[in-house]
């Protein structure tokens, strides 16, 4: 039998060891229950085989004496868990299948404020201008961000839009935990359209508003883009290997417009192929 997929719902959080989550129910040294949250070990079921050690590109795991417990003598734990790529090969290649990789694990506080300020500046530039118009009152950039905010919208949910029917998820994961690249719609134009949206989402809220507190919003915003996009292209390459450079010499990064000839270009080769 698997780990359980529900046990965060089923099973009780007894507390941490040395900064990981761990669910019950516990008998040591006979029972030990599972390790972790977005990558998790059911130590119970695990034998202690050291694939997903040898496997981890990210060196999530490290060796635990489990002295006296059935099934081995020492567990894999999942130690450095936030370091994790989603790459889902321990999961996969665990024979006990003891291993639950969640997409999305903690986040830097400095990520995850930068995270709540996208939405905040996502909801709250056109907001403020619908309910008091612009804070300077300039007509062009007012209407210019409205015209920039319905462009931003299909890149920004590009994730939601795609992921589910063309990034084949894994059965019961979530639409981020994609197995194969989507190169379609957005993804046919550049690499990032949800950092991209991001981007433009900013500059439309800045214009919308005209207020001195979204732009500096939208300075940090676009300060650590980069970087996330940096680590996304990491992970992706662990994740997809030779494919993702496939992907990366076909779609620029964030240039829309050389995406969009690059991608006129290849449908026009195409058409002449046939
Ligand atoms: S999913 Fe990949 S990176 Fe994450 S713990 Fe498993 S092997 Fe390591
Ligand atoms: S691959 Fe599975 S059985 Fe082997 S050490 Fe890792 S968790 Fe245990």
């Amino acid at each position: 039998m698997p780990i359980d997929s529900d046990f965060q719902k089923k099973r009780k959080k007894i507390g941490k060891e040395k900064g990981v989550v761990v669910w019950g129910p516990l008998d040591p040294p006979k029972k030990l229950g599972i390790r972790g949250s977005n990558v998790a070990v059911d130590l119970d079921l695990c034998t202690g085989c050291g694939v997903c050690l040898k496997i981890c590109p990210a060196q999530v795991y490290e060796w635990r004496e489990t002295a006296e417990h059935p099934t081995s003598d020492k567990k894999p734990f999942p130690a450095k868990a936030t370091k994790c790529i989603c790459c889902y090969q321990c999961e996969k290649q665990c024979p006990v299948q003891a291993i639950r990789v969640i997409f999305g694990g903690p986040q830097s506080p400095f990520d995850m404020l930068a995270s709540y300020l996208v939405m905040a500046q996502l909801i709250g530039g056109p907001l403020y201008g619908l309910l008091f118009g612009s804070y300077l009152g300039l007509a062009i950039p007012f209407y210019v961000g409205w015209i920039i905010l319905a462009v931003s919208l299909p890149f920004f949910f590009s994730p939601v839009l795609y992921f589910k029917r063309r990034g084949k998820p894994a059965e019961g994961k979530g639409i981020m935990d994609t197995t194969v690249i989507v190169e379609s719609g957005t993804y046919g134009i550049v690499r990032h359209p949800q950092f991209l949206g991001a981007i433009l989402t900013v500059c439309a809220s800045i214009f919308i508003s005209q207020h001195w507190l979204f732009a500096l919003i939208g300075i940090l915003i676009v300060w650590v883009t980069p970087k996330w996009i940096r680590e996304a292209e990491e992970n992706l390459l662990v994740k997809f290997g030779d494919e993702y450079k496939r992907y990366m010499e076909k779609v620029p990064r964030m240039n829309f417009v050389l995406g969009i000839i690059r991608l006129l270009r290849r449908k026009k080769e195409l058409e002449v192929e046939k």
